[in-house]
């Protein structure tokens, strides 16, 4: 028969932290802390497979489970002398979902299951706390019917109101012994009424429903909403994991609490934690009530308790457990524990969520730490997360009005409108508002409406918090625990500080610090940009000298070269100072939009003859020497690749009849005849019209006056002493002809140049490979082309039959229906682009075997494609500014991941 229950106990462990993707990440943990001697309550783990096999069987448990999960509690009985659903000594367990990658209360669990009439009788002899068994049983009930039965908890929440009100109780902790079994009737009652079914005093029957209600949770929306945005695979499952109960509400000898080994949001190196005395399970992470810090070095304020102080012995014993797991995962850990009269026990560990700041620190302390080595620490920050770092941040000069203040629980800063709900954030974030999401707390269900905000903030819970922890994953600034603010949902209403704000008005976040501020705020660069772009010493930002180490690591590991896309001197600065090796794709077409010069180029548009068109192309000619000047200066000693024109005319026609009526004034030829001609040159189907190679090939005057500009600029500088390296590019080639006649006409300007100035240069010419057919017949092209860069915007658009500015109809949909893992213009479709560039690749390296070979479409800034450039032996992605160092440590990563 199949296995599909590990145990762990103190007879043995079945399992270990290898083994998530069978385990998932809480069992394989569970089992590795029991494995290690660190204290774990006896129980078992219900394997994935088990999961995935429950679905297959249109929802039935797989045959032989049950008798292996007989087994397993027959080991706990036996363990802890107690027995499920027993009068005297009866034996509680949770039921807790745990997939291969946490999925933070995405999923469903069941606490206190075991409790029935009988057995809580024994509970409350056993613990001589009536009130506490009945507080309990009151709290089974209550989670068993939501998530088994989906019995909405407002039922309940209304029935313990009620009886407050009755006993003129004003916290729930009034309630005696004897209100609470009362209670427990009208729960047992609503049950019923809302199930069609008394409540199962069988707890047999509860575990087995609970055990299939957990894994029937794997399917919720708002896990596979979850499973959407993070890129996990609707075909995992989860695991189970039924482990002995232990109570945190037992007293004020017992606590409940979460920890981390290092801080997640800055990565110092600290203890870090939150705790509740007497309180239970998910009450910490719900942000019910606000949490104190668990040491007295993490206290923000002298009148916070603290677990060191209150429970000292259990913190100490929890100091040694953390430095003892930090060193066996060799990851900072996110730990839950529980304090059971005084006993520690720990009920989870996993590698703990991080902000991109954290993760850099983390790994670079490590590494000095001699905890990891320096391709671990590389392989430990996510590229894309960088771009937290990277990005702004309130100007410290701007103007600020406090609105208020709470936990900086993920950093970052943002402004947007005030949206109460997740559902008017989604659709406000569609119109293209930005958006602050503001709740009193946050719930799993409200996931949607976080990924659409661009900030979070909450006026309860802590750094802890589902709000906290479900940002930090995101990478979206939010603040937490905002006590003073009111949250008004049925008026709509924000007041804080003597302000009142509604929603829909502007507010602003800086999850760095905890402020709040009224309005929207300026945003200036991040710390880190601000040292890279010489605004700010590197001594005066905390963070930059991490930063430095890893980058100068993934540098020194990385194959693939990294170059920029840029069109300005100014942008060519930037990524150069941001380590780009070139510029991959300067486009020239946003040159001639610039100040008048589109007076220029509409008259050789409108010119009715090629010496008409000449004569305005040598009025634009002048000012494209000088810009590609400007830029071979900035990027002096690197490559720049330069494309000739690519967009069909159309787009510089007029706009306006004001704009004809100048261009008329200008040129001499009446309004009429130009709009006639304008007409003229619109195209039915543009994007697969007169663009590229083939405006050079019916116009060869702006081929000319392109090389012209390109190649003067060169000799011109060349003389100064500055070494220039040119490479230009011929757009969208699909036959050999094209290139032919496009390579011909800049070979011989580039001779006539150097014998006009007597200057010689190096120089290349080359293609993108952006028409499927050119990726196919790349090695006849290979015959003229020096260089290939891959256009995978347009080779995107092409293969797919899918235009990029239209595909935002039905692209979305398709991804959400799983047609296509992802947007295929955020990152190469390797099946179908992917082989088209590996055809290109191969065909060309044939002919020409030292042919070298880029990308310049978006997907040289995405992680996932550059992994595949890698792969394909390219030698460089070429993507914009910003992107440049996420495309180095991506770079690196790949080689890593190659290198295996
Ligand atoms: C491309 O098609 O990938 C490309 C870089 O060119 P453009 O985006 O300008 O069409
Ligand atoms: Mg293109």
């Amino acid at each position: 028969m199949k296995k599909y229950v590990y145990c762990f106990d103190s007879q043995g462990t079945e399992g270990n932290a290898k083994m998530r993707n069978l385990l998932g990440g809480k069992g394989a943990n569970l089992a590795e802390m029991n494995r290690i001697g660190i204290p774990v309550p006896p129980g078992f783990t219900i394997s994935t497979a088990a999961c995935v096999e429950y679905f297959k069987l249109n929802n039935k448990l797989p045959y032989g489970l049950m008798n292996q999960v007989q087994e397993g509690i027959l080991r706990i009985e036996k363990n802890m002398a107690r027995k499920l659903g027993d009068y005297k000594n009866p034996l509680l367990v949770s039921v807790r979902s745990g997939a291969r990658i946490s999925m933070p209360g995405m999923m469903d669990t069941v606490l206190n299951l075991g409790l029935n009439d009988k057995s809580v009788i024994g509970l409350a002899k056993e613990t001589e706390n009536p009130r506490f068994a009945y507080d309990s049983y009151r709290r089974f009930i209550q989670m068993f019917g939501n998530v088994v039965f989906g019995i909405n908890g407002v039922h309940f929440e209304k029935a313990l109101d009620k009886k407050k009100e009755e006993t003129g109780s004003a916290y729930d902790t009034d309630l005696t012994a004897e209100d609470l079994k009362n209670l427990v009737e009208r729960f047992k009652q609503i049950f019923k009424e809302q199930s069609n079914k008394a409540f199962p005093q069988d707890a047999w029957e509860q575990l087995t429903d609970a055990i299939m209600a957990v894994f029937r949770s794997w399917n919720t929306k708002r896990a596979a909403d979850y499973r959407r945005v993070n890129k996990i695979s609707d075909d995992w499952g989860t695991a189970v994991n039924i482990v002995t109960m232990v109570f945190g509400n037992m007293g004020d000898d017992s606590a409940t609490g979460v920890a981390f080994t290092r801080d997640p949001a800055t990565g110092e190196k600290r203890f870090f934690g939150e705790f509740l005395k007497n309180a239970q399970g998910e009450d910490v992470v719900a942000g019910i009530r606000t949490p104190q810090p668990i040491s007295k070095a993490g206290r923000s304020s002298e009148d916070q308790i603290t677990l060191e102080e209150e429970l000292p012995e259990a913190y100490k014993d929890l100091e040694a457990i953390y430095k003892k797991l930090e060193k066996h995962y060799r990851d900072m850990q996110d730990m839950e524990f529980t304090i059971q009269k005084g006993k520690l026990w720990m009920l989870q560990t996993r590698t703990g969520k991080r902000t991109a700041m954290a993760a850099i620190r983390i790994a670079v302390d490590m590494v000095e730490e001699d905890l990891i080595t320096r391709e671990e620490a590389i392989m430990r920050v996510e590229p894309d997360k960088l771009d937290q770092l990277l990005h702004e941040r309130f100007d410290p000069k701007a103007k600020k009005r406090l609105f208020g203040v709470g936990i900086n629980a993920s950093p970052g800063a943002a402004s947007g409108v005030i949206a109460l709900d997740p559902d008017k954030a989604v659709t406000w974030a569609k119109e293209g508002k930005s958006v602050i999401l503001v709740r009193t707390e946050t719930s799993p269900d409200d996931f949607h409406g976080m990924v659409a905000a661009k900030g979070i903030l909450t006026s309860r819970g802590g750094s802890t918090s589902h709000a906290a922890v479900v940002a930090r994953g995101i990478g979206k600034p939010c603040i937490a625990g905002a006590e003073k603010i009111e949250i008004d949902y049925s008026n709509h209403l924000v007041v804080s500080n003597g302000i009142t704000l509604k929603e829909g008005d502007e507010i602003s976040i800086d999850g760095s610090v905890g402020e709040i501020y009224v309005g929207s705020v300026l945003t200036g660069s991040s710390e880190i940009t601000a040292v890279i772009l010489g605004q700010m010493k590197p001594e005066e930002a905390s963070m930059y000298s991490y930063y430095d180490k890893l980058m100068t690591w993934a540098d020194d590991v990385r194959r693939l070269g990294i170059r920029t896309n840029s069109d300005t001197p100014h942008d060519s600065w930037t990524a150069r100072k941001f380590g780009a090796e070139g510029i991959g794709l300067c486009r020239t077409e946003h040159m001639f939009f610039e100040g008048d010069r589109i007076l220029a180029v509409r008259e050789m548009i409108f010119a009715s003859d090629p010496e008409g068109r000449k004569k305005a192309l040598d009025k634009i000619r002048p000012m494209q020497q000088k810009d590609f000047e400007d830029i071979f200066k900035e990027m002096e000693g690197l490559p720049v690749t330069i494309r000739l024109l690519d967009p069909p005319l159309h787009e510089f026609l007029p706009h306006t009849n004001e704009e004809y009526e100048e261009l008329s004034k200008r040129i001499g030829i009446p309004v009429e005849e130009l709009m006639r001609r304008g007409q003229q040159l619109k195209e039915v189907n543009p994007m697969l019209g007169h663009r590229g190679c083939r405006l050079g090939v019916v116009h060869p005057e702006i081929t000319e006056m392109q090389s012209r500009a390109i190649f003067t600029a060169a000799a011109n500088l060349i003389k100064k002493g500055v070494k220039v390296i040119p490479e230009v590019m011929v757009p969208l080639v699909g036959l050999k002809a094209e290139l032919d006649d496009q390579e011909q006409i800049i070979r011989r300007v580039a001779e006539e140049i150097q014998r006009e100035t007597n200057i010689p240069f190096e120089y290349k010419v080359g293609t993108m490979i952006e028409v499927p057919r050119a990726a196919l017949m790349a090695d006849k092209i290979a015959e003229t082309a020096e260089f290939f860069s891959f256009g995978t915007n347009d080779l995107t658009q092409m293969t797919f039959g899918m235009s990029r500015d239209d595909a935002g109809k039905f692209l979305p949909l398709y991804v959400e229906r799983g047609f296509c893992r992802v947007d295929p213009f955020q990152s190469i479709d390797r099946d179908g682009v992917g082989q088209l560039m590996g055809i290109g690749v191969e065909k060309g390296r044939k002919t020409r075997p030292e042919l070298k070979i880029g990308i310049c479409g978006e997907h040289g800034g995405n992680p996932q494609s550059i992994e595949f450039c890698d792969e394909l032996n390219l030698d460089y992605v070429s993507c914009s500014p910003y992107r440049v160092p996420i495309a180095r440590l991506a770079a690196a990563q790949a080689k890593l991941k190659h290198q295996k």
